[in-house]
């Protein structure tokens, strides 16, 4: 039986019908010389002139002849074409990975001495770029908490260039007000950028709410399937030509066309995808919720969950990735918090136990004992991750298999 509201399953079968069929179509055009159905995977290197003068003139930047691969490719322009679709954007540029696409939105920002503002709790390598590499070129972070717009206008300084979200966030689910945020960052003349990985454009468009600039590591959701790395950025066509222009032509962080290729693929059932793992991420969040030896869920389709009524209403779904705390003693003995949340790693059988996210296949991790193992356990403590935290990126299997499997693993804990 379910216990979704049926507001909500009505909501999200509405956003599903919204998406679908940009997801399908959008970008893919037929090739009139072979009748294939969807863009070819067009693997040339360089691309050839009729002429001297079609030549010349593609140099100008005349006419819309393709000449080389790092400068623009027939797969990647069409994979584009649907990411801008989805995030309602007037253009994408697509990037060799998540992390290529963030790195370079930030630099096509930021000069020598600019300052960013960004929250405390973003991913990891994200937050590794903004506190411990970009200052080697000037470029310095306050990091703030991500939930209060009030923190962000404080922070901001006469070097501010650049406000960056991430709502929700890794791995407690946090919400930032992403209207208020925008609204003071545009009111400070200052960019705004969010990373709309976690949320997926089924469940955001933070476009549509005031932001500049949407990054993503189309490894995850709108790929789907866990076969190839990308990243995208998407926006205004001038700002996304600046991104294009440093990052792709100039930093050489070029998708590869068969990456395109098979994210433009795995997006085609983007929205039916979403639609099947929000509607569980919702039912497992509140059946998790009810069992005896969960302590906390974070997921914003919970009442309950601090950020609920501001998630409510700048998302079109609550997303679906949830994280859980396993009750347990502090330490690490064998009733500690740190050893139950292995415990549940190690019983699961159909949810697998790996990093990443948005797969079609549902996958669990456990912080303290992998990605923030190193992290010593106050600063742990302050990006919210406790030891029994345990993040799970919801897939398309039965939410009956998935929930069998967490309530087998979590009774498993002795
Ligand atoms: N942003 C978020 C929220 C992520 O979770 C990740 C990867 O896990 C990235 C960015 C980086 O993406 P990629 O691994 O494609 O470089």
């Amino acid at each position: 039986m379910s216990n979704l509201p049926t507001s909500y399953a009505e909501r999200l079968a509405a956003r599903a019908r919204a998406l679908s069929t940009a997801c399908v179509h959008a970008g893919d055009e037929r090739d009139p010389s072979t009748g294939t159905l969807d863009a070819p995977i067009v693997l040339s290197s360089a691309f050839g002139f009729a002429s001297a003068r079609e030549a010349a003139e593609a140099f100008r930047g005349e006419g819309d002849a393709y000449i080389y691969g790092r400068w623009g490719n027939p797969s990647v322009d069409a994979l584009e074409a649907k990411l801008a679709a989805l995030e309602g954007a007037e253009d994408a540029c697509a990037a060799a990975s998540g992390m290529a696409a963030i790195t370079g939105a930030v630099l096509a920002v930021c000069e020598q001495g600019s300052h960013v503002v960004a929250p405390r709790s973003m991913y990891a390598e994200s937050a590794r770029l903004l506190r411990d590499r970009l200052p080697r070129w000037g470029i310095t972070t306050t990091f703030v908490d991500a939930t209060s717009a009030d923190a962000y206008a404080e922070a901001i300084t006469s070097t501010t260039r650049l406000i960056y979200v991430e709502s929700p966030a890794n791995p407690n689910l946090a919400i930032t007000d992403v209207v208020a945020v925008a609204e003071l960052a545009k009111a400070r003349g200052l960019v705004t950028l969010a990373d709309n990985t976690f949320a997926t454009p089924f469940a955001a468009t933070p476009l549509a709410l005031g932001v500049d600039l949407v990054v993503h590591s189309v490894t995850k959701a709108i790929g789907g399937h866990g076969d190839a790395i990308g990243g995208a950025v998407c926006g205004r066509r001038a700002d996304v030509a600046r991104v294009r222009e440093l990052v792709v032509k100039g930093l050489g962080a070029v998708l590869s066309p068969f990456a395109a290729f098979l994210i433009a693929r795995g997006a085609r059932t983007f929205a039916l995808r979403q639609h099947a793992a929000c509607k569980s991420a919702a039912e497992l969040a509140t059946r998790l919720a009810a069992h005896r030896r969960v302590a906390r869920v974070h997921h914003p389709s919970l009442a309950s969950h601090p950020g609920h009524a501001i998630a409510d209403r700048q998302m079109h779904a609550f997303g679906s990735i949830l994280s859980f705390e396993v009750e347990g003693e502090d330490g690490d003995g064998p009733a500690s918090a740190l050893a139950r949340g292995r415990r549940v790693l190690d019983s699961v059988r159909t949810i697998t136990q790996a990093v990443s996210l948005g797969d079609v296949k549902s996958l669990l991790v456990h912080p303290a004992s992998t990605t923030h193992s190193t992290m010593p356990k106050g600063d742990r403590a302050r990006a919210m991750i406790s030891d029994g935290l345990l993040r799970l990126s919801v897939g398309v299997e039965s939410v009956d298999d998935l929930w069998r499997d967490l309530e087998v693993a979590l009774e498993a804990i002795p």
